[in-house]
């Protein structure tokens, strides 16, 4: 079947991974709306191909060039789309940039994503893993998605309890993967606002400032303030932010680590479980600020692999796999990457 998509063969992907590692797409569709997604479906040849969504790029890991069709989500548009006496809903389009979509909100007195300042990427993406920073994920505010269903040609409305949102999860890790393209995603912003202050670096900073009653803006300055110190600017130097998820062990595990290193950086759950700090573990093992070949380890921070210039997919996978060795030979702890590899 014939179709009148602006498909291009043959794409690189450079630009559009913030790795910056050099790989392709067989062929690579810019979507603007859901009518494209649909034409999709219908064209036996596109349907035939494996899909890559793609947002901002900075959550995955091109280990190859992608032999399939990538759909890089550009569809456009914030609204306030309700109110209640708890909450004030507000609906953003999949291809928003999620840092501008949090600074609309806060431009509006809209309180609630402040703590999530400047993490990368699009609206789109943001339910995929629950994107999560300074004692906040996005299923704290979250009210529903919109998706197009690539098996059924159908849109769906998902609620919080059917994207089943956990620690960097959710259903599209697992029953939706491959299949789902989130289209808008709608959040509940609190009328009651209250300010999320459980770390201490957002504290520090704002006691620093000379702030003791922060709005959501103080808080977002000091969230973007603490993140441009410590994490590497793709712009500048590419990576993909954190590499590893926090491994969550037993107490039992724990208590057993403690013994050997009573130093151990480690955080209770409320179901009794215990995060560990991958970075810590990984600057234990004495990887902090080492390079192999052109992928590396940043210097200010363990958990953040980079590509020192030129570096491949590949050399940034074998690195990663060097140091969840080390890490499970010293610690008997499996660290879990949280970029998608592809
Ligand atoms: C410097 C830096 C700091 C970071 N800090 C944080 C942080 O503090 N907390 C955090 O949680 N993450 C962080 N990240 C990771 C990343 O920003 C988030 O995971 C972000 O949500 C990824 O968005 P993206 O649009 O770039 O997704 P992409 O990398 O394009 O895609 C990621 C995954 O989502 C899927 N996907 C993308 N868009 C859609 C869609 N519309 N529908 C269905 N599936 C889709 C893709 O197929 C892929 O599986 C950081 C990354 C960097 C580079």
């Amino acid at each position: 079947m014939t179709h009148s998509l602006p498909v291009q063969y043959n794409f690189s992907l450079r630009q559009l991974n913030t790795f910056g590692v050099a790989a392709s797409a067989q062929a690579y569709l810019p979507v603007s709306n859901v009518a494209q997604l649909e034409q999709v479906r219908q064209d036996a040849a596109l349907a035939a191909l494996p899909r890559l969504v793609l947002g901002g790029g900075s959550n995955i890991l091109l280990t190859r060039d992608f032999p399939g069709l990538v759909l890089h989500i550009g569809i456009k548009g914030i609204e306030i789309v309700g109110e209640d006496d708890s909450a004030t809903y507000v609906r953003a389009a999949a291809g928003e940039n999620w840092h501008q979509f949090v600074q609309w909100t806060l431009a509006q007195g809209l309180g609630g994503l402040e703590n999530l300042s400047l993490i990368p990427g699009s609206v789109g993406a943001a339910p995929i893993q629950n994107i999560g920073a300074y004692g906040v994920e996005i299923k704290d505010s979250f009210h529903s998605l919109t998706l197009f269903d690539f098996e059924t040609g159908e849109q769906l409305v998902l609620d919080k309890e059917a994207c089943m949102f956990g620690y960097r999860d959710s259903v599209f890790k697992h029953r939706l993967r491959d299949r789902a393209v989130v289209l808008d995603v709608t959040f509940a912003l609190p009328r009651q606002w209250q300010a999320n202050l459980r770390y201490a670096d957002v504290t520090q900073e704002l006691a620093a400032r000379g702030i003791s009653q922060p709005t959501p803006q103080d808080i977002s300055a000091a969230v973007i303030a603490i993140r441009t110190r410590k994490l590497p600017d793709p712009a500048v130097i590419g990576n993909a932010g954190s590499f590893f998820k926090n491994p969550v062990v037993t107490a039992a595990q724990r208590d057993a680590l403690l013994q050997r290193y009573p130093q151990m950086v480690n955080y209770a759950q409320p179901d009794g479980s215990v995060k560990l700090a991958a970075g810590w573990l990984i600057d234990q093992c004495g990887w902090k600020g080492r390079t192999a070949g052109a992928a590396g380890v940043y210097e200010k921070q363990a958990l953040v692999l980079v590509n020192r210039g030129g570096a491949s997919g590949t050399d940034i996978a074998q690195l990663a796999a060097a140091i969840q060795a080390d890490v499970a030979q010293r610690f008997d702890v499996q660290l879990e990457p949280e970029p998608i590899f592809l």
